[in-house]
């Protein structure tokens, strides 16, 4: 009978594991206590586990080696991953953006019907048990050495060991060092969707002010990468949030980055003008600094003001049409300068990882080493929020565990 392990418990490993299981035998080992700690901390523990988007926009969400998911995503996609949960006892809704949750929004609910749908399949679970190294004879696995020196022999063994972000939830790299020791390349590592360091110190001025209903551009040497209407944050270092965690998917490190926020994006650069002589003939007599309440938050007054270069204690009525025609413009395209991002103990993904040249899209078999699969966010694919990243973890885990 085929031996199946499965290396890591998160959702690449547990749909793998299941999917594997109708094939033989199946061990999953998980070093931590138990399963699914990631996938725990997931939608802010929610657990956000897929899209209910059509084909066309789970593919356009992925913004690194899309086209190599083509069988994964078409062997079990969206629909399949929620009759799935369903089915072993988890009741799903779809919420604004076709986020799909649990009914309960506990991802605790998710992980107990994966372990339900495990036990219910005989899968073999090894808790705190850490896997060494992969054993390769003829160019083929023969299993895994753990942490202690056991051995554990199987036919096949499938990596889904995670990305290198949140390391503390178990997912520390350690399949990037089994793909490079067997003779696989691994794709230079960086943390995505994750806050932006920024050079401006006013940042830590409105430290905790949350912008809603504002308008992102990214721009790289100049260009245009990225554009998003939404919600954002200030906070020590730099600048978080829904647009600024999806903007970073197209930042690439070492790049001269540039953010632009436009504060006002329901009007154009004459509507603003026309509200700020309104507003401006409003406050006539009031200092410059004493005018905007109307405009801005409390905490972005004194930054706009001095951004402005208009002097504060100036009377409104004397401020010249040219200055607040910049300060219009300064407005729609508040500057901050990206330094960089911030580490993987706070990115949500890993971009990069094993490279998909090397691994079969059909089975997710690597090209190299026979019976060895990849699975999950170990490999080089990353995809924007909205339960997109998930959804790469359970169908390529669902191919790899389904391929014999
Ligand atoms: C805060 C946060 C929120 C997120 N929210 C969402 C969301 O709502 N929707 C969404 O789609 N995505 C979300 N993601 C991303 C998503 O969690 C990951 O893409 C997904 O968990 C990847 O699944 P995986 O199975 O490949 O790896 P992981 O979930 O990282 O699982 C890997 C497992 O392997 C185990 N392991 C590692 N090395 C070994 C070893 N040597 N021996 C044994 N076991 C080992 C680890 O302990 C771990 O349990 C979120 C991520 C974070 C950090």
């Amino acid at each position: 009978m085929m031996r199946t392990v499965v290396i890591g418990g998160g959702p690449a490993g547990m749909m793998a594991a299941a999917a594997a299981r109708a094939g033989g035998s199946v061990c999953l080992v998980e070093k931590n206590e138990k399963l699914g700690k990631k996938l725990f901390i997931t939608g802010k523990g929610r657990c956000n586990v897929t899209n209910a988007a059509d084909m066309e926009t789970l593919f356009a969400n992925v913004c690194t080696n899309a086209k190599f998911l083509y069988s994964a995503f078409y062997g079990f996609n969206n629909t399949a991953v929620m009759e799935f949960l369903e089915k072993a006892g988890c009741r799903l809704k779809t919420e604004r953006g076709g986020r799909v949750f649990p009914v309960s929004d506990h991802s605790s609910d998710v992980i107990a019907a994966l372990e339900r749908e495990l036990k219910r399949l005989g899968v073999e679970i090894r808790l705190h048990a850490e896997v060494e190294r992969i054993s390769v004879s003829n160019g083929k696995t023969t299993g895994v050495i753990l942490k202690g020196g056991a051995a554990l022999k199987a036919d096949r063994v499938i990596v889904c060991t995670g990305g290198i972000s949140y390391p503390v939830t178990g997912s520390t790299g350690d399949g990037y060092r089994f793909a490079r020791e067997t003779g696989h390349e691994v794709k230079a590592l960086f943390p995505s969707l994750v806050p932006f360091e920024v050079r401006e110190a006013w940042c830590r001025q409105a430290m905790g002010l949350s912008l809603k209903n504002v308008s992102l551009r990214l721009l790289i040497g100049g260009r245009r990468v990225y554009e998003g209407f939404g919600e954002m944050l200030f906070t020590h270092f730099g600048v978080s949030g829904p647009l600024v965690l999806t903007a970073s998917s197209y930042y690439r490190q070492g790049s001269e980055a540039l953010l632009l926020i436009d504060l006002k994006p329901a009007l154009d650069e004459e509507q603003l003008d026309r509200r700020l002589v309104r507003d401006f003939e409003e406050n006539a007599k009031k200092q410059f600094k004493n005018s905007l309440g109307g405009l801005f938050p409390a905490k972005l007054i004194p930054v706009m003001a001095e951004l402005s270069g208009i002097d504060p204690e100036k009377k409104v009525c004397e401020i010249s049409r040219q200055e607040r025609q910049a300060f219009g413009r300064l407005i729609k395209n508040l500057p901050l300068t990206v330094t960089g991002t911030r580490g993987f103990e706070e990115a949500i993904i890993t971009r990069g990882g094993v490279s998909v040249r090397d691994v079969n899209p059909s089975t997710m078999e690597s090209k190299k080493v026979g019976g060895l699969y990849f699975a999950g966010e170990v490999l080089d694919l990353d995809a924007l929020t909205g339960g997109f990243n998930l959804q790469i973890a359970w169908s390529t885990g669902y191919l790899a565990g389904n391929s014999s």
